[in-house]
């Protein structure tokens, strides 16, 4: 079996019918880069860049981060990497940041200032972390990704702050690359997901993030263990806003990815590609198994298969039918 999934590396994830779908790693703390290259993940479709900002009491400055992700660009050796700028807030606590910032103590942290509301707030955060990610991108394909997106406006401030920083760089003869990397939004909120045709038009790609996303929805706390019950990705309600924030990417043909937890787990895969998801990120682990059940799908089944799926409104059916996937759709 490892023998098996370990052959995988180098087979393409493609179904049977010859569509292509991009398997990508979330990377959470540096060392799990050598476990990327050996699942066969093709690029880092979410660096989670919390780590950065842990573990110390100052912040982090721009060439500090400069190293480190030149660090991970070198390690994937020309393959893309998507950098999440930093997604402080809620579960996470960051001591250096504190200063000034009164989401710690407001009453719910969830729906404070996390995201992209505190970039926005302390612009200079976001201006070094762009900085040293636009210095990075000479080296090779970077992607930018804005966490905890409610509004298209979000993503047109930030732009501007990207732009900014892109001007002053090139003034200084700093080399950055002639295009500079996309950027695109987390979709990640029943907001977003609802705005999507909107937030499509300010952003350069999606990233649909079914662990905030499920929380927001179906108003349970990830982290929540008297909950935890009620927290299931394949409520039809987190699987509708899914679907209208990826019909509305596929519609401009914009890129979009799912880089939640769901991402990685084999028997959604028919689910997730028979809505249109062709991008999936997810633990390095999980790579080989979703490459598998990746080739043994056919694009068609996926699409009726999700079809039937979406008709349901209860999710204990909706349960049934996905565990329940079996050779008769294939
Ligand atoms: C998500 O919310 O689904 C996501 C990918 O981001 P994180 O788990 O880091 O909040
Ligand atoms: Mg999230």
């Amino acid at each position: 079996e490892r023998a098996k999934l370990s052959k995988l590396r180098r087979l393409p994830a493609v179904t049977t019918d010859g569509e292509d779908v991009e398997l990508l790693a979330n990377l959470e703390i540096p060392a799990e880069l050598p476990l990327i290259a050996q699942a066969g993940a093709q690029g880092i479709g979410l660096l989670r860049s919390e780590f950065l900002f842990m573990n110390r009491e100052d912040l982090p400055d721009e060439e500090v981060q400069y190293t480190v992700y030149r660090q991970v660009l070198e390690a994937m050796a020309g393959d893309p990497i998507t950098i999440r700028v930093l997604d402080w807030g809620g579960e996470k606590d960051i001591e250096a940041l504190a200063e000034g910032v009164p989401a710690l103590t407001g009453p719910n942290p969830a729906l404070g200032l996390r995201g992209i509301r505190l970039l926005l707030r302390r612009p200079e955060l976001l201006e070094a972390q762009f900085a040293a990610i636009l210095r990075v991108a000479v080296g090779g394909p970077v992607r930018i990704l804005l966490p905890l997106v409610t509004n298209p406006e979000e993503v047109k401030q930030a732009r501007e702050i990207y732009e900014r920083v892109a001007r002053r760089l090139r003034r200084k003869s700093v080399p950055l690359p002639e295009k500079l990397p996309p950027l695109g939004a987390m979709i990640e909120t029943p907001g977003a997901a609802l705005a999507a045709d909107a937030i499509a038009l300010e952003a350069d790609f999606f990233a649909i993030g079914t662990n905030d996303l499920t929380m927001y929805t179906l108003a349970v706390d990830r982290a929540e263990a008297e909950v935890s019950h009620l927290y299931d990705p394949l409520h039809p309600a987190v699987l509708r806003l899914m679907q209208f924030a990826t019909e509305a990417a596929l519609r401009l043909r914009m890129p979009v990815s799912v880089c939640g937890e769901m991402a990685g787990n084999p028997r959604l895969v028919p689910l997730l590609l028979g809505l249109g998801i062709r991008c999936l990120s997810m633990n390095a682990s999980a790579v080989p198994r979703v490459k598998q059940a990746v080739r043994s799908l056919g694009i068609d089944g996926c699409a009726r298969f999700a079809r039937r799926v979406m008709e349901q409104s209860d999710p204990a059916r909706i349960q049934e039918l996905v565990m329940g996937f079996g050779e008769k759709e294939k």
